[in-house]
């Protein structure tokens, strides 16, 4: 079989600031590491010899119907605007439609510089490409909407790091698009209408075409980010660089660098080593977003017929996002403590429980998962803490209809622990891409429990424990 993937491309028929048509820069010696036939076979994708997708999915080869381009954004970056970002070192192939209708951009990460790269090389190294690959199909089998997986390839070529020689890799990631707040920021800085415009109605086409101008799509992209938050904070994770041009407008999570999820609960956790002052911690993420919706309405403002009641209108939605993203969270914390449809009365039971989980270090993802057994007193240093709130707690679940399975639904058994992401990467760099195999297999199925995987729930040993994480 050749390998076939049906293509078609709008992006690229875009006006041509929007990006820069070029290919991939080819590498020394492609060899395909890990290729998701799942996801492949969603996308009506043939899959050909190991050799010739190796070739596609590095850059070397081309594949027919491919328009490849690296796209223009600008973003603010840690809250300071850079007018000019772009793909730095990704290549858009193009999109395909599947079966369903759904339109998905296949992108190469890692394919070479590009007019955007600055001063970076346009490279990625085994390490990130392989947890990006493995934390995004985890989110994505949590069900929060993020872009996905599709191919490692190993370049056989060295990227050069703090660290010294690193095997150079490849990724293809699948993304309902990659269009994000800074590409609205890219048109509007310059003061380009014609082009913002014509942005907006891609956008609009492809992600909200029910949405009838700016102020509908607007409330439409609030509406998703203010939920996929919601969700990030469910599962204990944390985004590491909330940057206007990682924010996309689809609402999908894109970008994973120094990302983390939390081992034991603190609402101040940060990872990334760039991120000094805990901009983007854990219990930030809701303010950060707010201010990266703040960004995207200042951009369509310029397509407002009246720029003053835009300005009012705009702000007005920007300002009820917080209590969107509170009723968010409410409802996804409310199912993982057992209830249906919490209400703001059980603001104070949920906060209560994280307050004492966070004095306690407790661990995020295994206290709310044995919520109601010694397994979960266990996880307090106090255990009486858990004592005084388990009383509230079962009154007020008394009265809900099947408690138990709604939170064995919403509480995950396993989550991509940094850990084992540090484990899996250094046992990749030797050759034994086993414990990678593994993690993607069970966390391709994080509510079911299983015995054999016991060790995988297990958080960090003192000596295990990942303290920083980079961007690669
Ligand atoms: P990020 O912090 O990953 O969102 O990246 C911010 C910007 O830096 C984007 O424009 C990236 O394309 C670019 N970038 C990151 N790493 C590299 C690299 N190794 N080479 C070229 N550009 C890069
Ligand atoms: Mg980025
Ligand atoms: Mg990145």
């Amino acid at each position: 079989m050749t390998l076939h993937i049906p293509f078609d491309n709008t992006y690229a028929r875009l006006p041509s600031n929007a990006y820069t048509r070029l290919k991939p820069m080819p590498v020394k010696a492609p060899v395909l590491l890990r290729f998701n036939d799942a996801l492949a076979a969603d996308l009506g994708i043939i899959l050909g010899e190991d050799e010739d997708m190796a070739l596609a999915f590095s850059g070397n080869a081309i594949p027919d119907g491919a328009d490849p381009l690296a796209q223009a954004y600008a973003g603010h970056q840690f809250g300071g605007f850079s007018p000019q970002l772009g793909d730095g070192r990704a290549n858009l192939l193009g999109e395909v439609l599947n079966s369903a209708g759904q339109r998905f951009d296949i992108q190469l990460k890692g394919s070479g510089p590009t007019p955007y790269s600055r001063m970076g090389d346009g490279r990625a190294w085994l390490g990130p490409v392989l947890r990006e690959y493995v934390v995004s199909e985890a989110m994505h089998a949590l069900g929060i909407p993020t872009s996905r997986a599709l191919a490692a390839v190993a370049t056989g070529e060295s990227v050069y790091r703090e660290n010294g020689a690193l095997p150079g890799a490849v990724l293809t990631r699948v993304a309902s698009s990659h269009i994000r707040v800074g590409t609205f920021q890219f048109f509007a800085a310059r003061r380009d209408v014609t082009s913002l415009q014509a942005l907006f109605d891609y956008a609009v086409a492809r992600h909200y075409p029910q949405a009838d101008g700016p102020t509908a799509f607007l409330e439409a992209v609030i509406a998703r980010q203010a939920r996929l938050v919601a969700q990030w904070m469910g599962v204990g994770f944390i985004h590491g660089v909330m940057n206007t041009d990682n924010t996309t407008i689809s609402g999908e999570t894109i970008d994973y660098g120094p990302c983390a999820f939390m081992d034991v609960f603190h609402p101040d956790q940060v990872f990334s080593s760039i991120d000094a002052h805990g901009r983007y911690a854990y219990s930030n993420q809701p303010h950060v977003i707010v201010w990266n919706m703040a960004q995207l309405a200042t951009c369509l403002v310029l397509l407002m017929p009246d720029a003053d009641k835009a300005v009012e209108e705009f702000t007005r939605i920007v300002h009820a996002m917080p209590d969107l993203i509170q009723a968010e969270w409410r409802a996804v914390f409310g199912r993982k403590i057992g209830i249906a449809e919490a209400t703001a009365e059980d603001d104070a039971l949920i906060e209560g429980l994280l307050r004492a989980m966070a004095e306690n270090r407790a661990d995020f993802t295994n206290t709310f998962r044995a919520l109601g057994t010694d397994k979960a007193r266990d996880q307090f240093l106090d255990p009486k803490a858990y004592d005084a709130w388990e009383a509230d707690w079962q009154a007020r679940i008394a009265g809900e209809d099947t408690p138990e399975a709604r939170m064995q639904a919403a509480n995950p058994a396993f989550i991509a622990r940094n850990h084992r992401i540090e484990q899996m990467i250094q046992a990749a760099v030797a050759g034994d891409y086993a414990p990678m195999e593994r993690l993607l297999d069970v966390l391709s199925r994080p509510f079911e429990a299983r015995d054999e995987a016991a060790d995988l729930a297990r958080p960090p040993e003192p000596s295990e424990v990942v303290r920083a994480t980079f961007c690669g």
